[in-house]
């Protein structure tokens, strides 16, 4: 982490210990985060993508978790840090906000980061992916809020096991199926495919998967270039026989399968190139 503000504080040394050993959302992973792309330019502007999408998710968030959410104090944080950030290039932007003590009150804060060290490789090469189970059917979430379907809480240690597991064999990522063999999204990222000028993603709601911030954007502007978009519940059979298919998410980008359960897949750069320019990559 190169710098870190908390939310009434402001900017701090990034070696400040700034939780409470008791806070529950280190304990039970009882609150919720955001993970935003900055740019810097070369004469040390910062700008950060998506800002006013991602302060709406976090704020549904929030109140999916019944914790008070200031959105002022928020933006004033995330200006402060832009400002100090100077870096040309991209980062990472992270918000968090945890429950806090049981009786004590929530912890908001922030990191930039450097883009983490696989992504440039990762978007040059492509992304090779297994498929893995999710253990839950593709409407277990209907009805049920109490389990946070489509909430981006800090509860992600199932997604990063299923990320190491991909890795333990010998892929680069996962895409998380229901156990009625439909396709829900990866661990930290949205699936989106494309059959001819149509692009296709998984619904939320239901499927209890996150709505992506970059997917929603990629459909707005690709329905004005053009494209057609569709949410379909689909099976892997049918992502097959899709003409590209990505793993899309704000700080990694669009980034295409060239491998999927080991079956190598043609890439399209034509295609690629456009949906990662619609994507602002
Ligand atoms: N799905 C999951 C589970 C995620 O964790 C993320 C982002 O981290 C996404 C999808 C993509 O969301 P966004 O495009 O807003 O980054």
């Amino acid at each position: 982490m190169s710098l870190l503000g908390v939310l009434g504080l402001g900017l701090l040394d990034p070696a400040t210990a700034i939780l409470r050993a008791d806070d529950v959302g280190v304990t039970r992973g009882d609150g919720c985060f955001e993970g935003l792309r900055i740019r810097t330019d070369p004469a040390g502007h910062s700008t950060v993508h998506k800002l006013d999408m991602h302060l709406a998710r976090m704020s549904r968030s929030s109140a999916a978790l019944d914790i008070a959410f200031d959105e002022d104090g928020w933006r004033s944080l995330i200006a402060e840090s832009c400002a100090s950030w100077t870096t040309p290039g991209e980062a990472a932007l992270k918000l968090v906000l945890t429950r806090g003590p049981a009786s004590g009150t929530s912890t908001g804060f922030l990191t930039v980061s450097p883009l983490p060290s696989d992504y440039p490789r990762q978007r040059r090469e492509g992304l090779r992916v297994i498929t893995l189970s999710r253990g839950v059917t593709s409407d277990a979430f209907a009805g049920a809020p109490w389990l946070l379907g489509g909430v981006k809480t800090l509860s992600y240690a199932v997604n990063m096991a299923a990320q190491r597991e991909a890795e333990r064999r010998g892929a680069d990522e996962a895409i998380l199926v229901s156990t009625d063999g439909k396709v829900l999204e990866a661990p930290t990222g949205s699936v989106v495919w494309s059959i001819g000028r149509t692009l296709h993603t998984t619904p939320p709601g239901a499927t209890g998967i996150l709505s992506g911030t970059t997917q929603r954007l990629l459909f707005e502007r690709a329905v004005e270039n053009g494209w057609a978009a569709a949410e379909s519940l689909v099976s892997v059979d049918d992502l097959h026989g899709a003409d590209v298919v990505w793993v899309i998410s704000s700080v990694r980008g669009p980034v295409d399968v060239v491998a999927l359960d080991g079956k190598q897949r043609p890439r399209v750069p034509e295609v690629d190139a456009e949906i990662r320019s619609l994507c602002g990559f």
